[in-house]
């Protein structure tokens, strides 16, 4: 049982926990042996207070890994339910994170990976190195691209053995997020029945995060309505970026839906290599329901579960249905949006969006590498070379012609691609699968460097960084044979 430790370093407030029991059960973290640092983000450190003294101290590491319970915290595991591919599946809840507390700053921290809970169905309660280093990275790598996503305090190792496919350690993450809440929290108190703790947990989510939901404009006076047109709305807009990026999330089940359109739970994602839009990333996912080309979709389908969870509450099935039916238009907008900035243009122009689609059937046909294509188009513009970007296609007639047909289009229109724009849209760095991959091999040799390395290119990933320029390369062949799982 862990031990309290003596100073508070960190200022809670009320949050989740005021809620009451039925929203969870109070769970202290299980002990990790020998724990030692991997990495940690100075950034989110400072978000909630921390210094960089006691970030790494003894201290910092017994209570991040879940040995020491930091002084006023009462880690707690929350309740959850969710439809995982496409199936209701029932009580889920966090089986392997403690919610240590929200900060005076207004960050819930969680530790995952730290032990079984109530909510764990058989399983250790523990995440394995490899997939925390990827979901450290991955938060550092959304937050720099500027796409809404949980982030990461820390990560810490040991030599715990964990088993999974074969026998790994284990690692524990300390996540940060404004709210962990998941569309599947509400859809559990509704799927039981449980009006009372649903409409308690709806005003908590609308007051602490959509407090404009109270008066509900647009939404018949419904804040509830209100409340999942905020939420669909949100959820539109991140999903717009996961496309105009090339990320693919790959398990995008309704319990790891974000109630804030935040990023959340990264297991077998993937940014996209050579495009190709029926990619399915997720060996566990052999229809491919979330491939990439279907994750607009599953977003609807998942606010449409947000939408069933909520009728209790907003009592009107023809005002739920004309709330979720603007998901499809809102995300239409912004993927709109987002591509015609990769584009360099700021606002739209006559024909944009078959423009659009002619280029991105021409990048499929061809399987031309998604982030390099963008990045090459930006400088191109800068530069008015295009050589580089033509050089990416065999057939290069094909690409000329669509070059063409585009400045044709701009010209009706009197604009021009701001290179500015673009080289600020089109990352020069991704998170892609052998990355990670790269820095999981050296972990696992008790070699954090290229973690640490990644994690600071991966924060300005904008910017060009001498000495890394293999990382913004063309992925090596054996990226091709790197398999994800849901096994984490
Ligand atoms: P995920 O696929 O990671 O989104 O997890 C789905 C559900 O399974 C959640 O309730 C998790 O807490 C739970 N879960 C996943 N892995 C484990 C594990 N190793 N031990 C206990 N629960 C787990
Ligand atoms: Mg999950």
């Amino acid at each position: 049982m862990p031990v309290a430790t003596s100073r508070a370093p960190i200022t809670w407030r009320q949050g989740l926990h005021g809620l009451g029991a039925a929203f969870g059960s109070p769970q202290p973290a299980a002990a990790l042996p020998d724990p030692y640092w991997i990495a940690h983000d100075r950034d989110v450190a400072t978000l909630l207070g921390l210094d960089e003294h006691w970030m790494s101290s003894d201290e910092a590491l017994r209570a991040l890994s879940g040995n020491t319970v930091l002084p006023g915290s009462t880690p707690l595991a929350t309740v959850y339910g969710g439809h995982q591919f496409g199936v209701w599946a029932g009580r889920l809840g966090d089986g392997r994170a403690v919610l240590l507390g929200e900060t005076a700053q207004g960050q819930e921290i969680q530790l995952k990976g730290s032990g079984r809970t109530p909510y764990s169905r058989g399983g250790d309660g523990r995440a394995v190195l490899r997939s925390s280093i990827r979901e450290f990275l991955a938060g550092t790598a959304m937050h720099g691209l500027g796409i809404s996503t949980t982030r990461a305090l820390a990560l810490v190792g040991s030599p715990l053995p964990v088993q999974r496919e074969e026998q790994e350690t284990a690692a524990v993450l300390t996540r940060v997020a404004p709210s962990f809440i998941r569309f599947g929290h509400f859809e559990w108190f509704a799927s039981q029945g449980q009006t009372t703790e649903l409409r308690q947990l709806a005003d908590y989510v609308i007051e602490r995060y959509y407090p404009e939901c109270r008066d509900a404009d647009g939404a018949g006076g419904n804040a509830y309505a209100g409340l999942l047109r905020a939420v669909s709305e949100r959820t539109a807009h991140l999903i717009a970026q996961w496309q105009a990026v090339g990320f693919m999330h790959g398990v995008m089940n309704t319990d790891n839906m974000s109630i804030l359109g935040l990023t959340l739970d990264y297991g077998p994602f993937q940014f996209m290599d050579g495009y190709d839009p029926r990619h399915i990333c997720n060996h566990s996912d052999p229809l491919g329901r979330y491939a990439f080309d279907e994750q607009p979709g599953v977003g609807h389908w998942n606010v449409a579960c947000l939408a069933r969870a909520l009728l209790p509450l907003i009592a009107d099935v023809a005002l739920a249905q004309t709330v979720i039916a603007a998901y499809t238009p809102a995300f239409h907008d912004a993927y709109l949006a987002r591509m015609r900035a990769k584009l360099g243009l700021r606002a739209a122009f006559e024909g944009d969006e078959a423009c659009i689609a002619d280029l991105l059937r021409l990048l499929a046909s061809e399987r031309v590498d998604y982030p390099i294509f963008w990045r090459r188009l930006s400088h191109a513009a800068a530069s008015g070379d295009h050589a580089p970007v033509r050089g990416l296609f065999i057939d290069g007639a094909a690409w000329d012609a669509w070059l063409l047909s585009f400045k044709k289009l701009l010209a009706l229109d009197g604009k021009a691609p701001e290179a500015d724009l673009m080289l600020k849209t089109n990352p020069q760095y991704v998170l892609r699968n052998h990355l990670a991959e790269l820095a999981i091999r050296d972990a696992k040799l008790g070699d954090f460097s290229t973690v640490q390395a990644l994690q600071r290119v991966l924060a300005h990933p904008f910017d060009e960084h001498p000495g890394h320029d293999d990382w913004a390369g063309f992925p090596p062949d054996w990226a091709g044979t790197l398999s994800l799982s849901c096994s984490s």
